[in-house]
């Protein structure tokens, strides 16, 4: 037994030192992916019937897989949404695995899910939703949105049940033409069709091109989702003039806030976002702007009993859980086993305070609108549309998608930034996605001299 143990104490220490080295390191380099064949043939078979050790497996980890995977939190990792965890969000993300906590229920997490309880009333306070807002940390967006759809059906069901009308031949949901995939994907595993809404040229949905889909669409409509921050753009759809529809038809606003909804916490930003507060459900994604570690989506009813009543599982030897009114995660979205995930962001906002994430959020905003202006002033280079958030977007003129993609796979072999091309209107162009407060205008500077 006491060998066991030794050895325990040596596999938790080396662990520990080489986490300890990661989160303190600030020169990780990028990295980048290497073909199967080659890996394959680098990293060996390393599970076998008995263990090759933790000092063989983490120094396989170290030096071999891990520089297979892309450094998400470089400050020059700047493509689809990066991530940028406080270092308080990192290490705080081992006590949750080294707690072993159960996140799904309060009779097993209570600690856990009152101090994640907490997290959400404050951001659905920064959102201007009623204190009895509240919901549930989830893996990521697309489960937030598949969660918060499912709930807006349910209730639509309801509602038209209630009313003794006829159920459409097929339920609807509103969104952009510029809505992220997941909406599409939750449409799928729904069986509900999606009603695409072109928005302006300017990339942002308004009320009144809502309101032709809702006159068209009628009472099948159970859903209009309004994207608080597009993805692609950064761009804040028109919430204000989206929701005062809501005082002439029927149907569950449901904010898609994944990346952009933190940049209201930014004063450079928040008058973006006026309307989100008659939202029915919002999500953000704290491993995009708010710091935290992958992997984790706030998702927020404006009344948490019609999250709960769309989602509660009912099983025999669940019923101890579910006959209780005592505040239960699993409830509020289409999961049961959950990890305390909204406990690493939880621990960083009680050390450093809100005013540390509106600071670094607005020093993205900052960021974006001086590199904008950067491009705007350099010949040969063009922004797609003006920044409203922390995505720019610009092309270089008379490249081809083949001149992008050669320039972007040179700057990551390189190791110099990772940059991925995108694609608007059949028009291939390029785009920086910073969240990183440690990105600076000298590093995308850089990057523009390469183009
Ligand atoms: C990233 C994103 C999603 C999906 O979130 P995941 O966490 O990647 O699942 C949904 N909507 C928007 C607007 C996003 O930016």
């Amino acid at each position: 037994m006491h060998a066991v143990s030794d050895e325990n104490t040596r596999l938790v220490d080396l662990v520990l030192d080489y986490s300890r080295r990661r989160i303190l390191a600030s020169d990780t380099p990028l990295d980048k992916p290497i073909p199967e064949l080659e890996l394959g043939r680098l990293a060996g078979t390393s599970v076998h019937e008995y263990g090759i050790g933790a000092a063989r497996a983490l120094s396989l980890f170290e030096h071999v897989l891990a520089p297979a995977c892309i450094t998400t939190d470089h400050p020059q990792y700047l493509s689809f949404i990066p991530t940028a965890p406080t270092k308080a969000a990192i290490a705080f993300d081992l006590v949750v695995s080294a707690s072993a906590v159960y996140g799904g229920s309060w009779l097993e997490g209570a600690g856990a899910v009152h101090a994640e309880n907490e997290v959400l009333a404050w951001l659905a306070n920064e959102f201007g939703l009623p204190t009895t807002a509240g919901g549930v940390f989830v893996q990521g967006g697309t489960l937030g949105n598949l969660s918060a759809l499912v709930a807006a059906r349910e209730h639509a069901r309801h509602v038209q049940h209630a009313s003794g009308t006829d159920a459409p031949a097929r339920w609807k949901v509103v969104c952009s033409a510029e809505a992220h995939s997941s909406i599409a994907s939750a449409a799928r595993v729904m069986d509900v069709e999606v009603v695409p809404v072109a928005p302006g040229a300017d990339g942002m949905l308004r009320g009144d091109a809502v309101r032709a889909a809702l006159d068209e669409h009628g009472a099948s409509v159970f859903a209009v989702v309004a994207t608080a921050g597009s993805t692609n753009f950064g761009i804040v759809d028109d919430l204000a003039s989206i929701a005062a529809l809501k005082q002439e038809f029927d149907f569950w606003l449901h904010v898609d806030g994944a990346y952009g909804l933190a940049a209201m916490l930014s004063p450079l930003a928040r008058a973006r976002f006026a309307g989100v507060e008659h939202a029915d459900s919002v999500i953000v994604d704290p491993h995009k702007w708010l710091f935290a570690p992958f992997d984790a989506c706030a998702l927020i009813y404006r009344d948490p009993e019609t999250g709960r009543r769309a989602h509660t599982q009912h099983a025999e030897y669940l019923d101890t859980l579910t006959e209780t009114s005592e505040w239960s995660p699993s409830d509020y979205a289409a999961h049961l086993t959950r990890r305390a995930r909204g406990l690493p962001l939880w621990f960083s906002l009680a050390t450093y305070g809100g005013a540390a994430y509106r600071d670094a959020i607005s020093s993205s905003i900052q960021l974006a609108a001086d590199i904008a202006h950067e491009i705007e002033s350099r010949d040969g280079l063009r922004l797609v549309r003006d920044p409203q958030l922390s995505v720019v977007v610009f092309e270089r003129d008379g490249w081809s998608k083949a001149e992008y993609d050669a320039w972007s796979a040179r700057l990551l072999d390189e190791q110099r930034a990772f940059v991925t091309p995108s694609s608007h209107a059949g028009r291939p162009n390029t785009r920086f996605a910073i969240v990183n407060p440690t990105t600076t205008f000298d590093q995308l500077v850089g990057i523009l001299d390469t183009m």
